[in-house]
């Protein structure tokens, strides 16, 4: 899952993007409105953090509009350290789907994070299914049948990718673009290496269940 964080106080901005770098997001971060903008427009992210006050052309409510009116989807959390209902209200016309008061608490955040990722067209409930397959993004727990699997933070967030898009073909660039963030030098051999390594730990220990990760060749993958 990738993340852009556009919030001007660098060391909130750092710490909002270490923290959820450590739960395995790939996490962009910009400090002014502008650049927000061209990102947010950009870049394929999976969830926005948009700090309220911000330096630059608009504010963080005027980007959230910028962004929804460039046919940015992505579900968009505003930060305020204001918590009036007035200002509410207009963060949430804007195109804001949820709204954090400063000061927050980073379990708080990620909480917020998580019931957003997990709005449409995500799935109905927290866990991701795949036949026998099963990846709770709640605890980061991933089972085959009844066999719990162990992933490395990037393999984990590969998975995740793949199980949000059950049957359909991911090509290896909406994988860059969803499980790394602009700072990563990735080339796509890189992904057939982590793909590899997902393969040996949800698929080839299970020789007697259906070989989920598919590779289109000249195309990409499909799991299920
Ligand atoms: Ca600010």
């Amino acid at each position: 899952m990738r993340i852009l964080v556009v919030e001007d106080e660098v060391k909130i901005a750092r710490a909002i993007q270490r923290g959820l770098e450590l739960k395995g997001y790939a996490v962009d971060v910009v400090h002014d409105a502008d650049t927000g903008l061209s990102y947010a427009v950009d870049a394929d992210y999976d969830v926005i953090i948009l700090d309220r006050m911000l330096p630059g052309s608009f504010d963080g409510v005027g980007l959230a509009e910028q962004a929804r009116k460039a046919g940015q989807k992505a579900p968009i959390l505003m930060l305020t350290a204001r918590g009036s209902v007035a200002d509410k209200v207009s963060g949430l016309n804007s195109g804001a789907d949820d709204y954090l008061v400063k000061p927050f608490s980073f379990q708080e955040l990620v909480a917020r994070i998580q019931a957003l990722l997990r709005r449409p067209p995500a799935t109905s409930g927290p866990k991701l299914i795949c036949d026998d397959l099963e990846l709770d993004p709640s605890n980061y727990q991933v089972i085959r049948g009844n066999t719990p699997i162990a992933l490395s933070q990037k393999e984990f967030s590969l998975l995740d990718y793949f199980m949000r898009n059950v049957g359909r073909v991911v090509t290896k660039d909406m994988i860059i673009n969803h499980v790394w963030n602009e700072d990563s030098l990735i080339l796509p051999n890189t992904v057939e290496v982590y793909v590899g390594y997902l393969r040996a730990k949800i698929d080839r220990p299970f020789p007697k269940s259906k070989q989920l990760l598919q590779t289109k060749r000249g195309f990409g993958y499909v799991l299920g």
